[in-house]
């Protein structure tokens, strides 16, 4: 907890017990839960919160840079607190999200970028995690 407090204030983000309950249930996770799933775990610790809480908070975590968001398609946003450089790779069948290390080989051209200031950076892969390639596979048999 100290050091989530710690990385709060670091952010210049006041430290109340709604934010740290949503960072701590989402540093537990590595399944990149939506907002719903989120709001699920952290009720079990604060029973009053509502939804629109935990929703507020992950906005204004991912504001500051602590917290992604994996946007799939046709889905709802799904939170991910590794900001560290990473892939996404998206199972179109189960709607998994798994996280692959991967850095980008090399900066963004300039030019190509036409003065807009990125952010955020993220390179997503879409297709069949191992379990759903099996079942695609028995469903041709
Ligand atoms: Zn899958
Ligand atoms: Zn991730």
């Amino acid at each position: 907890m100290e050091n989530l407090v710690q990385k709060l204030r670091s952010r210049g983000i006041a430290v109340t017990p709604q934010r740290l309950t949503v960072l701590a249930v989402l540093e537990n996770r590595r399944d990149h839960p939506s907002a719903e799933k989120i709001f699920q775990e952290v009720r079990r610790q604060l029973p009053a919160i509502s939804f629109n809480t935990v929703y507020k908070t992950l906005e204004v975590l991912h504001q500051k840079g602590l917290v992604l968001k994996v946007n799939p398609l046709h889905e709802m946003a799904r939170y991910d607190c590794c900001t560290s450089p990473h892939a996404h790779l998206i199972c179109r069948g189960c709607h998994r999200i798994m996280d692959a290390d991967w850095e980008p080989p090399q900066a963004f051209p300039p030019e190509a970028l036409q003065g807009f200031f990125v952010e955020q950076q993220t390179l997503t892969l879409w297709g069949l995690c191992p379990d759903c390639q099996g079942q695609e596979n028995r469903k041709e048999d």
